[in-house]
């Protein structure tokens, strides 16, 4: 009988086989948590903190992993031939990522479209590949272009439309804005760019 994996246990394997930053980085990133803890004059000792470090470098070592992963890595064996010429839009991706300016979580929602000129790709790799970029420490203009320079250069598509829409806890944790404002960004290329039909049948895809 075939054994069929689960969800839970596809993406267990899949964290499993992410690149590892290796055992002396680790161990010097622990040494930072620890060193931040006690200069906010915490107690490393005491029995809450006592595993923190240690935790901390295992999450911060996982939220940076896109740094260890190459786009051929991503989308190895998932590109396919196909004579479709409309637009294809992966919409509402989930989309975590770490502000470069204060090292804090802006999270929000990716729409991913593309026009194929031949090969497509499967609908779980463009959810792969805005992780890889958005495991990094970003900014949200620059995450948008890169996900879509990514596309365009691993389907070479008539063009490609990328919108980001999240929400920064370096601004709402501070106060620093309002606390629900949430940031949009967008990125066109090709006929994205190019062609208004394309780009307004783009934005209004993703309106319904
Ligand atoms: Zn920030």
């Amino acid at each position: 009988m075939q054994n069929h994996e689960t969800e839970l246990e596809a993406a267990e394997r899949r964290i499993r086989n992410l690149p590892r930053c290796g055992a002396a980085k680790l161990a010097s990133m622990e040494q930072s948590y620890l060193e931040l803890l006690q200069a906010i004059g915490e107690d490393p000792q005491r029995e809450g903190l006592l595993k923190t470090p240690s935790r901390a470098a295992r999450a911060f070592e996982f939220l940076t992993n896109g740094y260890r992963q190459s786009l051929d890595d991503v989308v190895n064996g998932a590109i396919f031939e196909s004579d479709t010429s409309e637009i294809i839009l992966v919409k509402d991706i989930e989309l975590y990522s770490m502000c470069e300016h204060h090292l804090l979580p802006f999270i929000g929602r990716a729409h991913v479209a593309y026009i194929p000129q031949g090969k497509v790709i499967g609908l779980s790799k463009v959810a792969r590949l805005v992780d890889v970029f958005a495991r990094r420490l970003q900014i949200q203009e620059n995450l948008t272009m890169q996900i879509a320079d990514a596309l365009m250069k691993t389907l070479h598509p008539a063009g490609v439309g990328v919108v980001v829409e999240a929400k920064h806890l370096c601004m709402m944790m501070r106060g620093v804005e309002k606390q629900n404002s949430s940031m949009t960004t967008s990125c066109l290329l090709g006929s994205f760019k190019e062609d208004a039909r394309t780009r307004s049948e783009f934005f209004s895809l993703l309106k319904e």
